[in-house]
């Protein structure tokens, strides 16, 4: 345990912002980095409880081990710190920055309210490390002579393809995209992850020997059988990208788009990538001088915010059908489960004007160009309430309200009839494998993350990458040494 009273004597700190009237000037990164003398301190309000529930079920979903590394960190053991975070998490510089930290929600310190800054020292960890150079590749140094191909390069398909390549097999990526990282890279905006991130791993892992094939969709350009055929074991980790149909009227106007395009076409120019690349609308999408209005309460529709004030946007508002919730969970109540509370995010935070239990009725317009959005509240059983209809002005609207499973196109369309799917409560729809074997219904295809268990987190997709990584190795080998 690091300092054994530090939890008494050491106020919680996280890094602080730019003001918002700056970093929304640009998009790159925007938290002020700690001192490692602060991240030090803030690691000795650790209490290295005897039940550390920051890593149990309820907690980090790959079981970081938390109480350790922050002894580590206390003690200015970086490197050691590193190989202790590694050996659980592939990308804590990842998860460091974008997870929204169920860990913290669960440490025994939140009860009090002001739980370990344990993101912070993940993040601070991993920085330090390449700063120190301790991250270098890692080849294997027995091959196996078994091939395996992945299917995606999002964060499962990279943390399966680091974890397969370490064991000594051959490991292809295929990807559909330019560029390697999924929604990491596409989805989620640079101003929450710069992608030179992305990119480091990515030179790691090859000289690890993984192989990176880009713009391959499979089942399209390449047939999933003919991918099976070349290799031992195929791992399809292709995300849950298709947007819920929102059933609005008035979605044809134009306007009114889903978030995705938004979102990929701006991190498409940030990238310095053509924006017109596979499958999305190629006319720019731009927010300036524009009011706004976000349809949906999630972080897609958080970064649709974020990104149209860099945008230049005049106004933005966001729709949410659920209750303004309360400003402070009852601790006692829910810990160590993720509390419904207020939260806001650093997008919202930028001046966004919140509009809670507000159904969106209708998208109006002149001459098939959007004007508004007409909307109404609703009870508490999401029931318009008659009288409260009222109209929003807005020239661009943007749909954020989840996903409805795997674009559909490619492997799904392909294998149609022989992949077994289900629907889940949330309605999308999944391709089935269990968490043990990540096994599908076809002989030598695995599947694992948003793929398998809904559009979900960078951290369940780094899990689920692990442990299916794990399953194929004992498939192929018999027994496996990676952790689960
Ligand atoms: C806008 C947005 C913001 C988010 N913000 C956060 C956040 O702040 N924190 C967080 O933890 N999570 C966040 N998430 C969720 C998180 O990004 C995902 O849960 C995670 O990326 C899933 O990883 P994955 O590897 O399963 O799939 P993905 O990241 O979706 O990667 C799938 C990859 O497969 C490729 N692919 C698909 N089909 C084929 C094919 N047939 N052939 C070749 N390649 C194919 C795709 O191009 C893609 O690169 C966000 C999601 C979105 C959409
Ligand atoms: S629950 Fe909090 S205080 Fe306890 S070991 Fe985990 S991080 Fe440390």
């Amino acid at each position: 345990m690091g300092k054994v009273t530090g939890f008494m004597e050491i106020d919680r700190q996280v890094g602080k912002y730019q003001p918002a009237s700056d970093r929304i000037r640009h998009f790159r990164e925007f938290t002020i980095p700690m001192s490692d003398a602060e991240v030090t301190k803030q690691a000795a309000r650790c209490m290295d409880c005897g039940i550390p529930f920051c890593h149990g079920p309820t907690g980090c979903p790959v079981h970081n081990q938390i109480p350790d590394w922050n002894d580590l960190v206390y003690n200015n053991k970086w490197e050691e710190a590193i190989r202790n975070l590694h050996s659980t998490n592939n990308f804590p510089e990842f998860t460091g920055r974008v997870c929204p930290a169920p860990c913290e929600e669960a440490c025994t310190l939140n009860l009090e309210d002001a739980p370990v800054a344990i993101k912070t020292v993940e993040q601070a960890i991993a920085d330090k490390a390449y700063e120190l150079g301790y991250i270098v590749p890692q080849p294997a140094t027995v091959k196996t002579g078994k091939k395996v191909a992945i299917i995606g390069s999002g964060p499962a398909g990279m943390a399966a393809a680091q974890q397969l390549a370490r064991a000594g097999h051959e490991v292809h990526v295929y990807e559909r995209e330019t560029k390697a990282g999924g929604l990491l890279r596409y989805g989620i905006p640079d101003f929450k992850m710069e992608k030179n991130f992305i990119d480091r791993r990515v030179e790691q892992m090859t000289g690890e020997g993984v192989t990176f094939h880009y713009g391959v969709n499979v089942g399209v350009d390449k047939p999933t059988e003919e991918l099976m055929a070349e290799h031992d074991a195929v791992i399809y980790c292709g995300g849950s990208e298709t947007p819920r149909p929102a059933g609005i009227p008035g979605v044809e106007l134009h306007g009114v788009y889903d978030a995705m395009p938004y979102l990929v076409q701006q991190n498409r120019r940030v990238g310095r990538e053509n924006i017109d690349s596979t499958g999305w609308p190629a006319e720019p999408i731009l927010a300036g001088a524009k009011h706004v209005v976000v349809v949906g309460g999630g972080d897609t529709a958080s970064d649709c915010v974020g990104t149209a004030f860099r945008q230049g946007a005049v106004k933005v508002t966001q729709l949410d059908i659920r209750p303004m919730p309360p400003e402070k969970e009852d601790k006692l109540a829910v810990w160590p489960f993720w509390a419904t509370k207020m939260r806001t995010s650093s997008s919202q935070a930028e001046g966004a004007n919140r509009e809670f239990q507000v159904a969106t009725l209708e998208f109006v317009g002149e001459d098939g160009v959007l004007t508004g959005v007409r909307c109404c509240q609703v009870d508490e059983r999401r029931k318009p309430i008659a009288g409260t209809d009222f109209i929003i002005k807005a020239d661009l609207a943007f749909i954020a309200i989840g996903f409805s499973g795997p674009m559909t196109t490619g492997v799904l369309s392909e294998l149609e009839g022989k992949l077994e799917l289900n629907t889940d409560r949330r309605g999308s729809t999944n391709v089935v494998a269990n968490e043990q074997d990540y096994k599908t219904s076809i002989d030598k295809l695995y599947v694992a993350g948003d793929v398998r268990r809904g559009q979900s987190l960078v951290v369940w997709a780094i899990r689920e990458g692990r442990q299916v990584a794990r399953a194929v190795d004992e498939a192929l080998m018999g027994a496996s040494v990676l952790p689960r």
